[in-house]
């Protein structure tokens, strides 16, 4: 029985629910006066339940369907002006006790390079990491009780953060690994994580247990309701996603609109992250064995009702899109991509060689951060190495109170120049220091406030003779 106040996952991700809604919709996307009515409703930028989302995912009218991306592109403005936030995943280990069928760390497959870094290591890609500019790590790692226990995720979190050169330093760390235990969470909080990020995969429950046919992941409860048990642990921000192309992608954007409304319904917060990977080749994987691939046209468009449905979550798209699928997204309502990415265990220091292969997947946009950087500016973005909410005490409910009164721009670009300006002068290439000194000039001009205004020109002032760290 469907119930977005339960604490079992099928019970907030109730399956007949999720099917009784793929039929309404079904039977009312020729209901133009209806679609109508969502999208006017959207435009009070408020959100949108599951049932009105998949509404629009389903209409087909041309027109309405055109209004649907002027929205998301205006709510994106809205909300978070032009910014655009940079990280880098950093892979811990690639040993895994798992058997997901879509992922070559799967513990079936013996050639691919098994891999975990030592702390020394791990220092050793944080500079490389800090020497490009980065300022905000994802680490990803296996699940694997005896390789990578919680223990060696702390201390990896502690090297991470404690690893300053030159100018550089990780401000923060966002942790994606496996669902685990409340006590488990709590300790990562206590590491002062920024996000901690767990994809759903699936919320199929049949799909998802034959995609995970063996090892702890297989069980879909406990993996579905370990956001509950990290925001029981006091984990403020938690992201959520699914792998497009496992399942229907109509019934995986309800299941996670389903969820999203779970934990707002508990908790009194949404998610503080949406990403929406694709499933990609990746040594041992297929992708074209898996029926359920959706084409660009359709992930645009699943961005762009996210966007709307959810106005007051980041959206993150990571390198296993191109160049091209990026810029599309970008305007349609994603918030954080991801720059210079290695999918591999390390390969940030020391470029991995071809045959010793330790990728979770094959990575579709190659170039290098600066690149990237120089890519954004000449789109109109700000790129930013932004880590304030966080460092400000920002987060969980208070952040979404600020942004749901569509203020957090306030903060976001202010802090979006400062840490440009940072990157220009330790990180940048000539071509990319000259283009963003001359945007950052023009995003002066624009601050309305003339205290804040001030306070930006000293600090850039200060940025230039060599101190760092400013934020609002
Ligand atoms: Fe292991 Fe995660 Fe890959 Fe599954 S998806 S095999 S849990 S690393
Ligand atoms: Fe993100 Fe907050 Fe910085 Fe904006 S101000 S970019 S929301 S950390």
């Amino acid at each position: 029985m469907y119930n977005p106040k339960s604490d079992k996952a099928e019970e907030f991700i109730d399956h007949n629910e999720i099917i009784k809604t793929l039929e309404y919709s079904n039977n009312n996307k020729n209901n133009r006066k209806l679609i109508e009515e969502i999208i006017e409703k959207a435009k009070e930028k408020k959100g949108l339940n599951h049932k009105e989302a998949i509404l629009l995912l389903d209409n087909e009218y041309e027109d309405l369907n055109e209004e649907i991306y002027k929205l998301a592109r205006q709510i994106k403005k809205d909300f978070y002006g032009n910014r655009i936030v940079l990280f880098a995943p950093l892979y811990l280990s690639n040993y895994c006790v798992n058997g997901c069928v879509y992922c070559p760390y799967h513990y079936k497959n013996k050639h691919i390079t098994r891999k975990k870094l030592t702390q020394e290591e791990i220092e050793k890609e944080v500079i490389a990491l800090q020497d490009m500019g980065h300022k905000r790590l994802a680490i990803e790692a296996g699940e694997d009780p005896v390789n990578n226990p919680i223990e060696y995720i702390l201390k990896s979190i502690d090297t991470i953060y404690n690893t300053k050169h030159k100018n550089g330093s990780i401000r923060r760390v966002n942790v994606n690994i496996a669902a685990t235990t409340e006590e488990n969470y709590k300790k990562l909080k206590e590491r002062g994580i920024g996000t901690y990020i767990l994809f759903q995969e699936t919320y199929h429950k049949e799909n998802y247990e034959n995609l995970h046919p063996t090892g702890p992941k297989h069980n879909y409860a406990y993996h579905t309701e370990a956001m509950d048990r990290a925001m029981r642990a006091g984990i403020d921000d938690v992201g959520l996603g699914v792998l497009y192309g496992l399942s229907l992608y109509r019934y995986e954007l309800v299941g996670l609109l389903m969820h999203k409304e779970h934990l707002e319904a508990v908790f009194g917060v949404g998610p503080h992250t949406i990403s929406v990977p694709r499933i990609k080749k990746a040594d041992d994987i297929n992708p074209e064995v898996f029926d359920n691939g959706i084409d660009d046209k359709t992930f645009e468009k699943i961005i762009a009702i996210l966007r709307i449905a959810v106005p007051y979550t980041g959206m993150i798209i990571s390198t296993r899109e191109n160049e091209n699928v990026r810029k599309r997204a970008l305007e349609l309502g994603i918030t954080q991509i991801s720059g210079g990415s290695k999918t591999s265990v390390g390969g940030y220091y020391e470029a991995e060689p071809v045959e010793k292969n330790s990728s979770q997947f094959d990575v579709s946009d190659l170039r290098s951060l600066d690149e990237v950087t120089n890519w954004l500016l000449k789109l109109g973005y700000i790129p930013s190495f932004c880590t304030a909410c966080y460092r400000n005490g920002r987060v969980g409910a208070d952040f979404m109170e600020v942004c749901k009164k569509e203020e957090i721009h306030n903060f976001c670009g202010p802090n979006a120049i400062m840490t440009l300006k940072e990157y220009l002068e330790d990180y940048a290439s000539n071509e990319t220091k000259k283009t963003g000194d001359e945007i950052i000039k023009n995003e002066i001009e624009q601050i309305e406030n003339p205290i804040l205004k001030e306070k930006i020109i000293k600090n850039l002032q200060l940025i230039e003779e060599g101190k760092r760290d400013f934020r609002v």
